[in-house]
């Protein structure tokens, strides 16, 4: 081994240099707004202390924040009020292109929510444990869809199963239907 390759095999490994910033990437200035909307919406009483902002590049594309006990919707959590808004906003069913920053790690029904209007990305601030601790613990919704239907604690089962089969048919022949 020459001087030279000794000095390799001895020199610290050089790191890679960082890459420069994504555009696309998290964007903590929008978490903060969607943290800040979710405390906002304590003082408002207008549900839970939840805030979500979808954004496109640097653009927010709207917000939306828990409305459940002010508006009786179960439904209207951050996300899934976040996600009509902005697709009002842009006259779309589907949110591909646009980031969502959720306040807290999305519950069962806004991540099917989340998937269903594309969204590429999913960024949240407090994750589902720390929800737990402050009384919003959504653990037994996932833990009901990985069981078997017999073992769920809301009664579910299959009835006119042959007869439902029509509206798929009818689906299936239109000439009108737009997928989604
Ligand atoms: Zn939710």
């Amino acid at each position: 081994m020459n001087e030279t390759q000794i000095r390799s095999a001895r020199a610290p490994r050089i790191l890679q240099p960082m890459p420069p910033p994504d555009s696309l990437g998290p964007n903590p200035h929008f978490m903060q707004q969607a943290i800040d909307l979710a405390t906002a919406n304590v003082a408002d009483n207008c549900g839970g202390p939840f805030g979500a902002v979808i954004v496109r590049g640097e653009e927010v594309v709207a917000t939306g924040v828990n409305r459940v006990t002010s508006t009786n919707d179960p439904t209207a959590h951050a996300e899934v009020t976040a996600i009509r808004n902005a697709c009002a906003a842009l006259g779309a069913f589907q949110l591909t292109g646009c980031h969502i920053y959720t306040s807290c790690e999305p519950c069962p029904m806004c991540l099917a929510a989340i998937y269903w209007a594309r969204l590429d990305a999913i960024y949240f601030g407090n994750d589902s444990a720390a929800a737990a601790r402050a009384g919003f613990d959504d653990a037994v919704i996932y833990d009901e869809v990985a069981l078997p239907h017999p073992g769920r604690s809301i009664p579910i089962q299959p009835l006119l199963s042959k007869r439902a089969w029509s509206s798929f048919e009818t689906w299936l022949q239109s000439d009108c239907k737009v997928d989604y």
